[in-house]
């Protein structure tokens, strides 16, 4: 069984730490700073021996150069993306292994061009970056409503029961959003009561499931891209 950690960085990042306890390997999932992550792994007596990014961000790859040298990790990113320190180039299905686990690699342009997610099948696990947020989607950076509508729709066409992890803790305001979004929607009115009183708590409200998002996000539930546009440049105005 992988065991994931969040490290929380800069303002809103989570940094993941992935654990196998079987052969005793930790991975980092965009290391945006080294210094949070790297203590978080000695506090729990880990090794950290790769390194793993969603996208070039820097709030997601700036502190891929300080992890290796404090680790000598293997860096693994997008092929498509500037990624510092990069050892292996990631593409569509490309494989990704720790210990035994085996995950892949799905290629989710839109927020960035080479944006790639990272899936456990078997462990029902991915790494979606900031391309899917709880309840909300990333901004169109590079890409297009088309290619963020698709990618949006290849995730959520993952098992329903796959643990979502993002990259920032924005499930408030985008809860907010899917409300007034979809007023009618009660299992949307429910999971707002339900984050609020998380956050109000100080608490995390990642990982997400693919079921949850199927219910409750109103980019995932957008019938075409059109619509995922217009709640998209609607979200983009959209104050809290
Ligand atoms: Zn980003």
């Amino acid at each position: 069984m992988l065991e994931v950690v969040p490290v929380p960085a800069f303002t809103d990042n989570y940094i993941w730490l992935v654990h196998d306890e079987e052969s005793g390997e930790t991975a980092v999932v965009d290391p945006g700073d080294a210094a949070p992550a790297l203590a978080e792994a000695e506090r729990r007596g880990w090794t950290v021996s790769q390194v793993w990014n969603t996208h070039h961000h820097w709030d997601h790859s700036g502190g891929n150069v300080a992890m290796k040298e404090a680790t000598g990790c293997t860096v693994s990113g997008p092929a498509a993306e500037e990624i510092p320190a990069r050892d292996v180039a990631l593409s569509e299905g490309s494989e990704l292994r720790i210990g035994r686990h085996s995950g892949w690699v799905m290629e989710i342009p839109g927020h960035t061009l080479g944006h790639i997610a990272l899936v456990f099948d078997d462990d029902r696990i991915a790494f979606v970056g900031d391309t899917l947020f709880a309840m909300g989607c990333g901004r169109l950076f590079e890409g297009t409503p088309q290619q963020m509508y698709t990618s949006l729709q290849r995730i959520a066409d993952l098992p329903e029961d796959t643990a979502l992890y993002c990259g920032h803790e924005y499930t408030l305001a985008n809860a907010r959003f899917a409300a007034q979004a979809e007023p009618d929607n009660a299992r949307t009115a429910a999971r707002l009561d339900q984050v609020q009183s998380l956050r109000e708590a100080g608490r995390i409200t990642l990982p997400t499931t693919v079921a949850e998002e199927r219910a409750t996000n109103p980019f995932v539930r957008a019938s075409n891209w059109e619509e995922f546009a217009r709640l998209r440049s609607a979200k983009d105005s959209f104050r809290s």
